[in-house]
């Protein structure tokens, strides 16, 4: 059920995704919290669905088992790199978790919506930093309202207002996903494809097998996007025979950080999390695990009830920003198909 809105919460979180649902769960052990989406919680979230072992770890540690309905089929993946610019293969095993996005979303909503006030379909316009507090207009059923918080968490995504107002528009590197789904007749090997080839893209396409469909997307220069995905798509066919009935089409986009400033955690009681702040990685686009660990270093910062929480949720992130940065050399070598070579060829 639907909470009424009140005039002052201890914090405010934009974004109900996976990263502002933690911190939800746990600043509301100790603050009055409002958690807030513009759309309707569930919601549909363009997504590759994979869980890397960082997520996996993280849920591990903190959270109940995942119930089985928020797992595809085939549950776990295997990883295979195919390259076309060299002709070469390579497969690594990972044992990647295959997960439905809306249920794992749906799943995590519920875990951390206890005692908390959730608004859905309400969309956050912007704040302003006062003295005591922060004031923040939202809006929702058409109406605007304004509201006081002492701490603020942007954790509305790729497309975030909370960094926007903050760091003057500075721009991450973006790319356009675009993702179908293919009705699969048979059943598809339990391998994720890494595909990489520098005539569709310097980031990389990819093939995952889901429940009833093979999902294939790539990331692509924003420029002739569409032109791209149709030669990508082209090039599934002729080279590996993948093609049929398309039964979903997704299009979003992708922050893709390159530098340790692309990284940027918010100002003052203002807090940025997930891929708000640029958790994202830069070679595989995998951010739910940064969204999960964010969250919790931030709703951990904050309860600590210490002269300055900011700079404890930035102490606390510094290792994660570290594993951004030491994705940046390899990003930059995937991108690099002569660099590329001798990478595969090393594993
Ligand atoms: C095509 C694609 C495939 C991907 N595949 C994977 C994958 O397989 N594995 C992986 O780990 N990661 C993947 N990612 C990345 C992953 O989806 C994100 O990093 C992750 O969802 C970030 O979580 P978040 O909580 O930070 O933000 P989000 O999940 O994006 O949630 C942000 C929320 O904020 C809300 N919001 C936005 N603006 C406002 C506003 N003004 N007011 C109110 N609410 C607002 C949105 O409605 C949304 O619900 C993929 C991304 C894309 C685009």
């Amino acid at each position: 059920m639907e909470n009424k809105i009140l005039s002052e919460y201890d914090a405010v979180i934009v974004g109900a995704g996976p990263s502002g649902c933690i911190t939800a769960k746990y600043l509301s052990e100790h603050y009055n919290v409002l958690l807030l989406d513009q759309l309707k919680i569930p919601r549909d979230k363009p997504c590759g669905g994979i869980l890397v072992e960082e997520a996996q770890n993280f849920i591990k540690e903190n959270l109940p088992t995942i119930p089985e309905d928020v797992f595809s089929s085939p549950k776990y993946l295997d990883m295979r790199n195919i390259d076309w610019d060299n002709e070469s293969e390579l497969d690594i095993k990972r044992g990647l978790y295959n997960i439905n996005r809306i249920n794992f979303d749906r799943w995590i909503f519920e875990l951390c919506k206890k005692n908390i006030f959730v608004s859905h379909q309400t969309r956050c316009l912007g704040f302003e930093v006062e003295k005591d507090s922060i004031d923040i207009t939202i809006k929702k059923a058409g109406e605007e309202i304004n509201i006081k918080c002492k701490y603020l968490i942007g954790a509305d995504g790729a497309f975030s207002i909370v960094k926007k107002k903050l760091s003057n528009n500075e721009q991450i590197r973006q790319y356009v996903a675009m993702q179908e789904f293919i009705g699969l007749e048979n059943e598809f090997m339990d391998k994720f494809l890494f595909i990489y080839d520098n005539d569709i893209t310097d980031f990389y396409s990819w093939a995952i097998p889901k429940d009833n469909n093979l999902v294939v997307g790539s990331a692509l220069l924003k420029e002739g996007a569409t032109e791209k995905f149709h030669i990508f798509k082209q090039k599934l066919k002729e080279k590996l025979g993948i093609q049929g009935q398309i039964t979903k089409k997704e299009g979003w986009l992708i922050n893709r950080p390159r530098y340790e400033k692309d990284v940027f955690l918010g100002l003052g009681n203002v807090f940025l999390i997930g891929e708000a702040a640029g958790f994202i990685s830069p070679s595989t686009a995998e951010g739910i695990s940064f969204a999960l660990r964010s969250g919790f270093n931030c709703a951990k910062a904050i309860s600590n009830h210490s002269k300055n929480p900011f700079k404890e949720y930035e102490d606390i992130s510094s290792s994660l920003i570290n594993e951004i940065i030491l994705k940046f050399a390899k990003s930059e070598m995937l991108s690099d198909p002569v660099k590329r070579k001798n990478y595969f060829l090393k594993k």
